[in-house]
């Protein structure tokens, strides 16, 4: 490709409303350009590294023995309704109205039409297993697109569902899954991190995610330096907290204490009061699917949400509104307790964190404002309607396994895989026959790769000062060559044409940088690009029988202007390798 001839905007300045830096990037060096917040247009350099990646998913899925097909963005509600997510995904779906008023729904994910595919198509054990997937559109109305491709409304994702007949089967099936992924990501030239993921509802511990560490990730995750453990933050946990929860019963029952002004834990650690935030209980009031729940942590501690969603069953879960508080409990968030709350409202379901199992000798709220209790025993003075853990880990506490020390980094997830069971199979009626006839929902896995997210994730890991690094195999170009004098009879610009179409012929996909531009501006433009191998051409090197060979990242390396060509097929050979992975 001639550089003229194709279109690679590079930008000098970096665009004001570009948050983080392979974002700015994507802007700067052409790939692409934003329609609105979260939807893109990709220009020839971003879609030709994006179906680099394509290309690589493909071949890793079809080597899993999975099967490709193209599902439908445009999706009839029903079925929607059928697995029970028109309601629990609500906030992601986007609705269309055709011309009759007929309402529709831009698929954010498709385990509702492969499983309506299977419903219909697999009856029969012999049929199975099978592991469908696409590459395709999702869309999703996130509340806040950001970081450029990271979080869009609209992405490209590969998705794929697999049935089996048996948990052992479908066992088998996750785990190819997960052998694919981390062929993926490293041919990719990324360094990706299997973690133990959430699985909400469904529970088990068959669900991983891919991720990518680096600062700007939106993901936190919880890992032994040995890589022995590694869990996202919201599934991750550990032997407790680092400072022991008192258990010492001095027999005093429950005393209220004024503490006008005190609402927050911090404010009862200061003097007069002097309380340990370890030594108070913590009373949070949320609405599962609406209806009001306390949960009781330690002082010091965080509630993590996703571990309270999966640990009650609830489809949906929020912390209560101030008023919303008052109107459940009597009192204001501040001044909550349980052990006056339930007095007050015995049904109140309370869930308990296993970090306070045993305390006693603690401070809570005493359910009235300005107000706390102390001596409080949660054995003796509080109903707990369920104990487990609740509380989100920090970093320093001990793995569970191993007693090592848990750290704690951000990261950008790239891919999930997860076993799903028979939700979905059940709701939508994907049953098979056995052998005796007897009839069961099939076994089901979902498997989900975010490409767009991917091309952006190799390049905020692979940049440098000067711009993008490509690894070879997802470079949208491998070689550059860039003549410094691109008038057609110039020596340097004959050169460059000779060995762009024997490079061509060879199957090397070439950029011929053939503008009239400064050198200064190419060399530039070349490495913000980021373009594996550079061929740089001048009258000077020339004269000496000599062009420049300069891997991005690398330093320069003269050869003989005859052996130009195969130095480079060789340079290419050599490159390539380092990213491929034995069978
Ligand atoms: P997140 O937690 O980041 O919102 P998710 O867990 O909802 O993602 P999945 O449903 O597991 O995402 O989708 C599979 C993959 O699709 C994710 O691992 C991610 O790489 C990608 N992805 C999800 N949402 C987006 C988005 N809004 N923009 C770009 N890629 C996305
Ligand atoms: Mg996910």
């Amino acid at each position: 490709m001639r550089w003229t001839q194709t279109f690679i905007p590079t930008l000098k300045e970096t665009p004001a409303d570009a948050e983080i830096l392979s974002h700015k990037l994507l802007l700067r060096a052409g790939l692409v350009r934003k329609l609105t917040g979260g939807l893109y247009t990709f220009l020839p350099l971003g879609l030709r590294a994006l179906r680099k990646i394509e290309n690589i998913v493909r071949e890793e899925m079809d080597r899993a023995g999975a099967i490709e097909v193209a599902m439908p963005c445009l999706q009839p509600p029903d079925i929607w309704q059928q697995s029970g997510r028109y309601t629990t995904a609500a906030e992601v779906l986007y609705h269309v109205l055709d011309r009759a008023k007929k309402e529709w729904v831009l698929g954010p994910t498709h385990e509702e039409v492969i499983t309506q595919l299977a419903a219909f198509e697999i009856n029969s054990y012999r049929q199975l297993p099978k592991n469908f997937y696409q590459i395709g559109v999702k869309f999703r109305d996130e509340i806040r697109p950001r970081f450029g491709l990271m979080r869009a409304k609209e992405f490209i994702m590969k998705d794929a569902y697999s049935f089996d007949v048996s948990d052992e089967a479908a066992m088998v099936s996750y785990r190819k899954m997960y052998d694919a992924y981390t062929r993926i990501f490293a041919r990719c030239g990324l360094r990706a991190l299997a973690v133990e993921a959430d699985t909400g509802v469904i529970g088990g511990n068959y669900s991983h995610e891919f991720m990518i560490p680096a600062e700007t990730g939106e993901n936190e995750v919880v890992y032994t330096e040995s890589g022995s453990y590694a869990a996202n933050v919201e599934k991750a946990t550990s032997r407790g907290p680092l400072t022991p929860t008192p258990t010492t019963d001095t027999g005093a029952a429950p005393e209220k204490f004024p503490t006008p002004g005190v609402v927050t834990i911090e404010a009862l650690t200061a003097p007069p009061f002097n309380v340990a935030a370890h030594q108070q209980i913590k009373t949070l009031v949320y609405l599962a699917d609406a209806k009001p729940i306390l949960i009781l942590l330690r002082g010091d501690d965080q509630l993590n949400e996703a571990k309270l969603i999966a640990r009650i069953g609830a489809a949906q879960a929020r912390p209560a509104t101030a008023d919303e508080v008052f109107a459940a409990l009597g009192a204001h968030p501040g001044s909550l307790g349980a052990v006056a709350a339930t007095l007050r409202s015995p049904g109140l379901p309370v869930f308990a964190d296993l970090a306070l199992q045993g305390a006693a000798g603690m401070t809570t709220g005493a359910n009235e404002d300005g107000f706390h209790l102390r001596h409080v025993n949660i054995a003796r003075d509080i109903a707990v309607t369920q104990w487990a853990d609740f509380r989100t880990v920090q970093p320093g506490e001990r793995d569970v396994a191993s007693g090592q020390p848990l750290k704690s980094r951000r990261a950008i997830e790239v891919g999930h895989v997860f076993k799903l069971g028979t939700k979905y199979s059940e709701k939508m009626n994907a049953l098979f026959l056995d052998e005796s006839g007897r009839q069961h929902p099939c076994v089901m896995g979902c498997y989900g790769i975010g490409v767009t997210r991917t091309l952006q994730a190799v390049i905020e890991q692979c940049n440098d000062k000067d711009g993008i690094v490509w690894p070879l195999p997802v470079a949208p170009f491998s070689v550059c060559i860039t003549p410094l004098n691109v008038a057609p009879d110039a020596p340097a610009m004959k050169l460059a044409e000779e060995l762009y179409h024997h490079l061509t012929r060879e199957g090397v996909e070439v950029l011929l940088d053939d503008r009239d531009e400064r050198p200064g501006v190419k060399f530039k433009d070349a490495d913000l690009i980021g373009i594996p191998l550079r061929v740089g051409i001048g009258e000077k090197s020339l004269a000496k029988g000599e062009v420049e060979l300069k891997p991005r990242g690398g330093s320069l390396l003269p050869v003989k202007t005859e052996e130009s060509a195969a130095q480079v097929l060789a340079w290419l050979r050599t490159e390539s390798a380092r990213f491929q992975i034995p069978a």
